[in-house]
């Protein structure tokens, strides 16, 4: 076990279990392309369910369920309204500009979050001079943010300002998951507050890819013909569509463990001298933390636990990120946290 790798750099890297390799394997599969794969077709009137929508499209990534629900709902010149700390805007390779033709306008605030009066800021009356004001993004979890979950009264404003406005909303939902097994509420009790949906199930649920978008039956024809447009319209993708089934089914509960082992991991970690965990604290499964210069870059101290072997991405020139899931749990957690300190203890005389 000791001499496993521990590998907490994101909930992306599980592989698929057994279970889930048995799913994949008995996987009733068709030609999604031409519409009858029978495994695509009931993920995707499972997720339209459980979002409380009336349709859904698989796609292989999370990028692609956000852009096709950008795509879907905006034309080029228009403007989304999100959080400067959104993954849109950080890891999709500005493809909101490049696919869309669309302007971001980002709002500020704490662990990724903003609240109406913001949005009454950011927003734009029609104007012949001004991009138009179109869609809102709000990201649960919030990546960036620390793994934060949005108050539920806090999305509630945001989304009834943003209707009134006469704006879209989008919720990127890669991990609304964590949010959902953090507040106790039900994937549909956010989901209503928005128009489309996006989810994955390849984080903490484990799946090897795959995610989806969910919204109104015309929204979501327009995702599945950006999604052809963008490449991301598959075959047998059933084979996928079932490990997504089988995460659902298994692995959707059991992230309660991954976030009492990222508090684990961060008290742990709290009482290592030269590291603290960030303000931004532990909600969900993840945890940031800062190393003290008299430790390093948290990029040394990452190649130095890595050289123990464990791995962990520097988030930034102090700040370290750890993310806990299915392949990383029970000694693991212990594991990790006695390597941390040991990486964390400078050599005598440098
Ligand atoms: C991971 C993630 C995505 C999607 O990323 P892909 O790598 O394209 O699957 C989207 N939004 C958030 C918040 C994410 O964490």
């Amino acid at each position: 076990m000791a001499d496993r790798i521990i590998d907490l750099r994101s909930d992306t890297v599980t592989r698929p279990t057994q279970g889930m390799r048995q799913a994949i394997a008995n996987a009733e599969v068709g030609d999604d392309v031409l519409g009858d794969d029978p495994s695509v077709i009931r993920l995707q009137e499972r997720i339209a369910a459980m979002m409380g929508k009336e349709a859904a499209c698989f796609v292989p990534t999370g990028t692609m369920a956000n852009q096709t629900a950008i795509r879907s709902q905006c034309e080029p010149g228009d403007e989304v309204i999100g959080h400067e700390d959104s993954h849109i805007i950080h890891y999709e390779t500005g493809s909101p500009a490049a696919l869309s033709g669309v302007m971001i306008r980002p709002a500020r605030g704490d662990r990724g979050l903003y609240d109406a009066d913001q949005l009454d800021e950011l927003y734009r009356a029609p104007s012949i001079h001004a991009p138009n004001s179109k869609l809102v993004l709000i990201e649960n979890t919030q990546n960036r943010g620390g793994g934060a979950v949005w108050p539920i009264e806090q999305i509630q404003r945001v989304t009834s300002r943003a209707k009134e406005l006469g704006l879209r909303r989008h919720l990127d939902g890669a991990r609304v998951w964590n949010a959902c097994i953090a507040s106790g509420l039900k994937p549909a009790d956010y989901a209503r507050h928005f128009d489309t949906v996006s989810c994955c199930f390849s984080k903490g649920l484990g799946s090897p890819c795959g995610s989806a978008v969910a919204g109104d039956k015309a929204t979501i024809a327009r995702v599945h013909r950006f999604r052809k447009m963008f490449g991301g319209t598959m075959r047998q993708s059933g084979v996928l569509a079932a490990a997504a089934l089988y995460a659902l089914d298994n692995h959707f509960e059991r992230l309660v463990e991954d976030h009492k082992n990222a508090k684990r991991l961060a008290e742990g970690i709290a009482d290592v001298p030269g590291l603290s965990i960030d303000a931004v604290g532990v909600e969900t499964n993840m945890v940031f933390f800062i190393v003290d210069p008299s430790v390093g870059t948290a990029a040394e101290f990452c190649a130095r636990l890595k050289a123990l072997g464990v791995l962990m991405l520097p988030n930034a020139p102090r700040r370290v990120r750890a993310v806990c899931h299915l392949d990383a749990v029970g000694e693991a957690i212990s594991v990790a946290v006695r390597k941390i300190a040991e990486a964390a203890r400078v050599p005598v005389g440098v």
